[in-house]
Formats: structure tokens, sequence, C-alpha cells
């Protein structure tokens, strides 16, 4: 059993100033796996203190200390890598494989690109007689989903201390082990007194105290459309810069060439990643109506091969977060079914041979893009197969949805997937199973309106300045 009671403010282990508890449940078994401390707006406020106080000597630091830090940080990550994919598969029900590979991997790539982007930035450059510096904004609250917890809390921690800001971490309740332990992490690395600090608790009481408090910069935000919003709405009031990365509904063309019923197959299998709770995930696979037979039967065969059980072990794909996440994705299915939705594979239920946990059944369904199954973010195992005519309908139907996040088109010709990546509406479009830790990553439309990861993700967090004359 986990006791995580203290939170780390001003670089120490604090007793909250609220009081509360609350028990997290381990997906796989539905057993009390643990409990973490509730914290109140009092803890907030000592935390930005904490953070405003740093910020003074902090922002000051030269490049060549930050990088000294980073790397201190770095080392101390690679010895808790198998402590950290452990708390993952316990906390969201990651399969051991996954936790230890993608999910911890995508930290050290987050660390290594803020350390390779620190080490070339450009702070400052002359235009005629003035003088454009580039500045850490301040105090910022970064407030984190439960998906990909260790991805989430690294992308925005690392360049954050790399641009020289200070910061207050909330992390999401049901993935609260993984924050925890980083948070020894970066204590253990000799991050400075109230560089990094960080609260526990309801993203109502916590996140809120963060998004409107007077001496917090900036906000850094992912999760879902409706609370981005709300912290939007609840930044207004003090002009705070607002990051959000939100969800996505992401199409996946393929192109009607050689190997389509592999394609199918590897995007099928590629949506069940995760349990299917991947903002970027391709969950709406556009392909073409004249091989639509073809493309059913490789999508079945994928969906029924994803091995479904226990995450701690060899099982492909664990169980969703949560009993909640459980029924709202059942009821998806449902409705889906209801709207008159083709159901190709999986469908309501657990998978046969689990009676405890919350496990779904890898669903694929086929249909078209009115329907709600096609529209709304379901997060959970459940791909949407959509016919299309030609090339121009494709791009249509990739591009009718209110979420712009990413996109995926594969296919023999790179040009002919490279000019149809360019009419796709959204913020990263990856040809062929393309993957790049310095390529920026955020939404158009309903999905955002930051950009994380690389160069772009580290200048977020910057401020510019012109010294004129
Ligand atoms: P969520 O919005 O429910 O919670 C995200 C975080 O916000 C949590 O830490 C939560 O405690 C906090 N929060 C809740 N209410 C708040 C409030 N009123 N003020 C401030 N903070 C508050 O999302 P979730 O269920 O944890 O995550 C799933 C969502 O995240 C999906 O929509 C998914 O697409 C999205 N997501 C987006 C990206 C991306 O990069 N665009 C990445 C991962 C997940």
């Amino acid at each position: 059993m986990r006791e995580y009671l203290k939170f780390y403010i001003d670089g120490q282990w604090v007793d909250p100033i609220g009081s509360g508890t609350v028990d997290l449940v381990n997906p796989a078994t539905e057993e009390i796996s643990g409990k973490i401390a509730l914290g109140s707006e009092a803890d907030v406020d000592k935390a930005v203190k904490a953070a405003r106080a740093a910020f003074a000597s902090y922002s000051q630091t030269s490049r060549e200390e930050r990088l000294a830090l980073l790397k201190a940080i770095k080392s101390e990550y690679e010895k808790r890598l198998p402590e950290l994919a452990e708390a993952i598969t316990e906390e969201m029900g990651a399969p051991a494989s996954l936790a230890s590979g993608f999910h911890t991997f995508l930290g050290t790539g987050h660390l290594d690109t803020a350390i390779a982007v620190l080490e070339k930035f450009v702070f400052e450059e002359r235009q005629g007689d003035t003088l454009i510096v580039k500045e850490p904004i301040g105090v910022c609250g970064l407030i984190t989903p439960w998906n990909w917890p260790i991805n989430q809390v690294t992308v925005k921690v690392f360049p954050a201390l790399a641009a020289g800001c200070t910061v207050v971490l909330k992390p999401p309740q049901l993935a609260a082990y993984s924050a925890q332990i980083l948070a020894e992490i970066l204590d253990a690395a000799g991050v400075p007194k109230g560089v990094f600090n960080m609260v526990q608790g309801k993203g109502s009481v916590i996140g809120s105290a963060l998004s409107t408090h007077p001496d917090v910069d900036m906000i850094s935000f992912t999760g879902s459309e409706s609370v981005g919003v709300q912290i939007s709405k609840d930044a207004a009031d003090t002009v705070k810069r607002v990051c959000l990365e939100l969800g996505g509904k992401s199409p996946y063309i393929l192109l009607d060439d050689d190997g389509l019923t592999e394609r199918v197959a590897a995007a099928t299998s590629g949506m069940m990643v995760n349990s299917g709770q991947t903002c970027s995930a391709g969950s709406r696979l556009i392909v073409p109506q004249a091989r639509m037979a073809e493309a059913k039967a490789a999508a079945a065969q994928a969906a029924e091969a994803v091995t479904v059980g226990n995450p701690a072990g060899n099982a492909a794909m664990g169980p969703v977060v949560s009993e909640d996440q459980f029924d709202t994705v059942q009821a998806y299915i449902k409705q889906g079914i209801d709207e008159g939705a083709e159901l190709v594979a999986g469908g309501p239920g657990l998978p046969e041979g689990l009676d405890k946990g919350y496990y779904v059944k890898p669903t694929v369904f086929a249909t078209t893009n009115d329907k709600v199954v096609a529209r709304e973010e379901i997060f959970g195992p459940v791909l949407v197969m959509i016919g299309y005519n030609d090339l121009e309908d494709a791009v249509a139907i990739a591009n009718d949805t209110d979420f712009g996040l990413a996109g995926y088109v594969d296919g023999n010709d790179q040009d002919k997937c490279h000019e149809i990546a360019r009419k796709i509406r959204a913020g990263a479009i990856y040809v062929n199973g393309g993957f790049d830790f310095n390529a920026p990553f955020g939404g158009y439309k309903r999905s955002g309106n930051g950009r994380e990861w690389g160069e772009h993700g580290f200048a977020e967090y910057l401020e510019t300045k012109a010294i004129v004359g």
C-alpha cells in the first residue's frame, strides 16, 4: 500500500494545510492501492509563494547552471526508471512492457530534448538598434492528466526549468504515484528550493486555485476540453498566459495502395495501445470505400489478436483507468450500436475470461462520420472506420471534426502523403509512422492553443522583451 501524505514545497516534504485524503484504486484489480493527501487553496498559496521567492534568483541562473541541473536530474531519473514504470502500471493500468518502455522513455526523451534545446537556444538577438531578449515568463502552474502521466509532467516541467521558470505542479489524482516519484527525483537531483513545488488534490480545488492565483504568470494545462475552457475563464481576470493541450478525434488516412491490409492491422492495434487513452490516437480510420470489406476483415483480426488482461503480466492491453472511464466507454459502445454503426470487433461488456478490473474489449465500428462515435473523443480502445470515395473526400472527412490535434497518413508514395498532410487541419501529422521529439505538438481548433515538445515547447515558457535604443 502506498501512502503519499506530504506535498513538496520550498525544497521540503511538508504536511498539508488542508485536511483529507483519498484512496486510490488499482484499475486492474479494483482494490485500493494506496492513498494521497488532498490539498487546499492554502497549500497552493504556500507553494506559489515559494515559487515566486525562488524565481528571483533561479531566473538569473546561467545556461550552464541550468544545464548542470538538468543533467543531475537525468542521472536521478535513470536510477528510478523501474519504480516509475511500476507506479504507472499500478495507478493507471498500463501494461508493464509499455510502462517500462514508451511511458518512461518519453520522460527521458523530453529531458534530453530540454538539454539539447537549452544548449543551443538563442536568447538574445539584435534588430537594428533594438535588442530582443527572451526571458523566463515567471511562476508556472502545470496541470496534467493521467493518461500518459510521466510524459505529461515531464513535457512541462523539464522545459520550464530549462527556461528558468519556477513551477507548481498539480498532477492528476488518478496518477499521483508517478508524480510523487518524480518529485523525489527532482529533490535528489538538488533542484534549488522553491523552484519545483507539487501539491496533490482535486482539480476543482488545486487546479482552480492555481488558475486564479494572482502570482501565477502562466498555466500550462493538458486535459479535457471542458476543464480547459474553465481554466481559461478562471485565468482571464489575472491575464495569465494559458496554454491548452486538449482532446482529439484524429483522422488516420490510408491510401489505396498495396499493403492496405497490413496498414489497417497496424492502425488497429496502434489504437488499442494504452487502452486507447491517447489524446493523439488515430481513432478515425479513413479507408478506400471500395476496399472496405478487406479493411474490416483486417481490423477485426487485429483487434481480436490484442490480448487483454493483467497489466503486471504479459497482456498487450490492460484496463482503462477507472470505473468512471469504463462506464463512459461502455456507454459510447452502446450508443454506437444504437445509432446503427456496424460492430466489426469487440462490443459491450468485459472481455471473455475477465470478471474483475476495468477491462474493455478492443472494439471496432464501421460507420459514417456523422455518428456520435465518430465525432466525440471516446478515450478508450474503440476505433471507428469510415470509407472514402477519393482523396478529396478523405481529406473532407478528416477535417470534418471539432478537433485538430493530430492526423496520420500512410501510403507508398511519400510525396502524395505529404500533399494530403498539408491539407489536414491539425497540429501534427504523422506520415508513415514518423516520430520526432523535436516536432512541435499541439492542437488546432478545439484541441487547444499551445505547442509542446522541442524548441516550440521550450519557447512557451519565455517572454519577449525589447530593449530599444
Ligand atoms: P481532465 O480535464 O479531467 O483533468 C486534467 C487535469 O485537470 C487533472 O489534473 C484534473 O485534476 C485537473 N482539473 C480538473 N478540474 C479542474 C479545474 N476546474 N481547474 C483546474 N484543473 C482542473 O482530463 P483527464 O481526464 O485527466 O485527461 C483526459 C483528457 O486529456 C482527454 O480529453 C485527452 O484527450 C486530454 N489529453 C490531451 C493531451 C494533449 O497533449 N493535447 C494529452 C493527454 C491527454
